[in-house]
């Protein structure tokens, strides 16, 4: 494995983790294009949330997995994570039977400190929280928040650090599949060989699979997130809060302090209930619709808002599959292509787990991370177009 050459298509997060746990199994020459430079597609447009609030056991590993590796990406490299707090809400007690079950689960995938609460205790702990119509809540302590450009740039140094390339401006343009096996990939520069190709383009995958004769279905949604700045500080900070229902097809707000005058908000949904728009799509401030829905869902959750104000929005394009999960592996159409792609609203904190999953398809590691708790990631699923309609929830 060690002589075999890689190209890594994207270097949002996706790509360069699946770079640098190449590099962990032993592969020696990556290389990570990118048509402008690490971190300026949706990595660094994210909100950047790190949790494991999930309840099903595959959705919970592969996000203990991802916490486990932004731990260690801290401990090493210094890279800034925000343990802010995570709460998930529950608005009846089948939430909250799930809560409970998620827990123990998360017990037995190493986070040991979730935790249950009732509507009591959150309005005790966060008395700014609306919480009449709720049950409770999951809470995680220990989950944050990290700066997607920041990881980034940080792990492309990385990357060139240990021997790989990183080349910024390289667009890719164009494949020759060559007769004896491998590629020859046109670029806006020079060309770049390999035997094996990563597509890690987030949005962009349908356009690079199809240059590659892989196609990948992809349904890709323009999301937004706001500052709010507030007219006194806010006592104690919020955790992140997420006041959605999974399934509903219907957007949920969310929210974190930034600092004791500024929140982050946004709306979140699971399916694509919007029309997927171009990867090309002009990005810039949230329209009037999105605001009007999040200050009227923020106003049922948060009290205490007057004087509040909007300050900087901005939007970005979930890279969402159709059946809202990542599809990562070998393509089956084509061996020498690996998917890394569909991280969707969740790919801040499924990229370690996709990065793996993903280097270890390429490699045939022996012992596969996840082999106990299959995700449904796999590309097969695609052979015959796109995937049906969901399998498991994703948020995140
Ligand atoms: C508002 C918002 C909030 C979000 N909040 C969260 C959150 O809290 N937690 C979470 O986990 N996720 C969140 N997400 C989702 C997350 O940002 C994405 O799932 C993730 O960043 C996708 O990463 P990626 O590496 O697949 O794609 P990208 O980061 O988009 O990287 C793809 C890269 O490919 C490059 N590229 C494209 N075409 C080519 C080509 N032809 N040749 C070479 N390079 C190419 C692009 O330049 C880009 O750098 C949020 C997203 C948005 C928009």
């Amino acid at each position: 494995m060690g002589d075999v050459r890689v190209a890594v298509v994207g270097a949002g997060v996706c790509g360069v983790t699946t770079a640098l746990e190449l590099q962990a199994l032993g592969v020696r020459d990556v290389v990570v294009l990118d048509a402008r430079h690490p971190g300026d597609g949706s990595s660094g447009l994210s909100v950047g949330m790190v949790e494991t609030q999930y309840v099903e056991v595959p959705d919970i590993a592969v996000r203990a997995h991802g916490r486990r590796y932004y731990d260690a990406v801290e401990r090493d490299h210094g890279l800034t994570f925000v343990r802010g707090g995570y709460l998930r809400t529950a608005h009846d007690g089948a939430d909250l039977a799930d809560y409970e079950r998620s827990v123990r689960r998360q017990r037995e995938a190493g986070v040991p400190d979730a935790e249950v609460l009732d509507a009591a205790e959150i309005a005790r702990r966060w008395p700014q929280l609306v919480v009449d119509d709720l049950t409770g809540g999951l809470y995680g302590p220990s989950d944050g928040h990290i700066d997607g450009y920041e990881y980034c740039t940080l792990a492309a140094r990385l990357v060139r650090e240990r021997g790989g390339r990183v080349l910024p401006g390289t667009p890719l343009v164009g494949a020759e599949s060559l007769p004896g096996g491998g590629w020859r990939l046109v670029t806006g520069r020079e060309p770049v060989e390999a035997d094996v190709v990563v597509n890690a383009a987030g949005p962009w995958a349908g356009v690079v699979g199809d240059l590659l004769g892989a196609p990948v279905p992809l349904v890709p949604q323009l999301h937004g997130a706001v500052t709010v700045e507030l007219a006194a500080p806010l006592t104690p900070l919020l955790p992140f809060v997420m006041d959605y229902v999974p399934g509903s097809g219907q957007a949920g707000v969310y929210f974190r302090s930034e600092r004791a005058d500024q929140l982050v908000a946004g709306l979140h949904v699971e399916e694509a209930v919007a029309e997927s728009v171009s990867p090309d799509v002009p990005l810039g401030r949230v329209d009037d619709a999105f605001l009007e829905e999040l200050v009227e869902r923020m106003g049922e959750r948060l009290a205490d808002t007057d004087g509040a104000g909007i300050g900087r929005s901005w939007t970005g394009i979930y890279p969402m599959t159709p059946d809202h999960r990542p599809i990562v592996g070998r393509h089956p159409a084509r061996a020498d292509v690996v998917c890394a792609v569909g991280g969707g609203g969740n790919g801040i904190q499924l990229a370690p787990a996709i990065g793996r999953v993903a280097a270890e398809a390429l490699t045939g590691a022996a012992d596969p991370t996840f082999a106990a708790t299959d995700p449904g990631w796999d590309p097969a699923r695609i052979a015959d177009g796109a995937p049906a309609g969901p399998a498991s929830a994703q948020t995140p």
